[in-house]
């Protein structure tokens, strides 16, 4: 399986990385869509959060996220968890990721 994520993960891919801990990675998008824009990412590979078993790792990406804010001081004016999931979601990579958007007027509701 040739999954682009799990290169990143273990550095075959060069990536941004903003955050790292035993669970998860963190690293900037790419594509960026707003000022700040990280992808989470579970180390261990799984397509969506249903797939996900281990509470270790449920619980390490929402503690990543909720670490990475706080530390970059985006609590106070805010931002926007997604997960896009499967074909309806517009998935494009197919390895769990959690984005992290910031630093400017979101809008609501997406496309
Ligand atoms: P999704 O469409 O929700 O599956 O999100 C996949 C995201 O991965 C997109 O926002 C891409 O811009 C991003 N992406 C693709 N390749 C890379 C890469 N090599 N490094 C960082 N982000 C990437």
């Amino acid at each position: 399986m040739d999954c682009l994520f799990c290169r990143i993960i273990d550095g075959t891919i060069p990536s941004d990385v903003v955050y790292q801990d035993e669970y998860v990675i963190a690293f900037r998008d790419v594509n960026p869509q707003a000022p700040v824009h990280v992808l989470f990412v579970p180390k261990v590979h799984v397509s969506r959060f249903s797939r996900l078993k281990d509470r270790d790792v449920q619980t390490a990406i929402f503690r990543a996220v909720s670490e990475y804010t706080e530390r970059e001081g985006l609590e106070e004016d805010g931002y926007r968890l997604v997960v896009n999931t499967g074909a309806h979601g517009q998935q494009t990579v197919d390895h769990l990721h959690v984005h992290l958007l910031a630093g400017r007027q979101l809008q609501w509701p997406p496309g």
